[in-house]
């Protein structure tokens, strides 16, 4: 029987091998979320209900996994974070960090689908492209959709730092960068180094109870992937050496 780290590393293989990056617009893979998206399409005609895209700069250092689209949110505009509690915040504390430009006309409240906001040196994607029922993947769909954010952090030639926004992120995280759960165990600010020298920092999600996160903890999170991408941090063992 295929354990399940061999399995995972086919996913990535594959992944790499096929240079997958977005999946289709009508991706079949996980029926009940293609059958979701179907219902929105009649419901919603002008929403975009598709995979969301990654969002951001094909040069990018800094690599932030949320867990899946809100209905609302990046199922209706096409973007990552876009309507969702916290994800204003998120997208103002980049830009508080010149991580993002465009936007100083704006402030983070009017951050939505008629902006024209940029990333620089960030890119933001979802850990299941497809927006879940309830907003609540299932496990197997958190590994169905791997490969579309294994491939993607793959192509990022200059990637030093990824930041996991809860727990379910971080797991998809630490597996599609080629790690071990057990060595990577989820808190928020614990920070796992992989092989490849690119570094993951937990961070706690983006809205938990319907209560946005703070932009506090934010800016920790943003400043200390600053750190780590000057390399002036101590290092941290290894999460997936064997
Ligand atoms: S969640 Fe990912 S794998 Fe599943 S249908 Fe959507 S794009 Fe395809």
């Amino acid at each position: 029987m295929t354990d399940p780290v061999t399995a995972l590393s086919d996913d990535l293989t594959d992944a790499v091998a096929h240079d997958t990056v977005e999946p289709p617009r009508d991706c079949p893979l996980c029926p009940r979320l293609a059958a979701f998206r179907e219902e929105q399409r009649l419901a919603h005609p002008d929403w975009h209900n598709a995979p969301v895209p990654v969002f951001g700069d094909p040069d990018a250092w800094l690599a932030i996994v949320g867990l899946s689209p809100g209905l609302k949110g990046g199922n209706r505009s096409g973007r990552t974070f876009d309507g969702e509690k916290g994800g204003g915040t998120l997208y103002g504390t980049l830009l508080a960090f010149r991580l993002a430009h465009d936007h100083e006309a704006l402030g983070p409240q009017e951050i939505g689908p008629e902006d024209d906001l940029v990333l620089d040196g960030v890119v933001t994607i979802d850990a299941v492209r497809c927006v879940p029922p309830n907003n609540q993947p299932t496990k197997e769909e958190l590994r169905t959709c791997r490969p579309f954010l294994a491939g993607p952090l793959a192509a990022l030639p200059e990637l030093r730092v990824v930041i996991a926004l809860g727990e379910d992120a971080h797991r998809s995280a630490v597996k599609a960068l080629g790690g071990k759960l057990p060595k990577a165990r989820y808190a928020p600010m614990a920070e796992h180094r992989f092989p490849s020298g690119v570094q993951l920092i937990d961070c706690a999600p983006l809205a938990q109870d319907g209560v946005a996160i703070e932009a506090a903890v934010l800016e920790a999170v943003v400043a200390r992937a600053l750190v780590l991408r000057s390399g002036e941090a101590a290092p941290v063992e290894d999460v997936a050496a064997p």
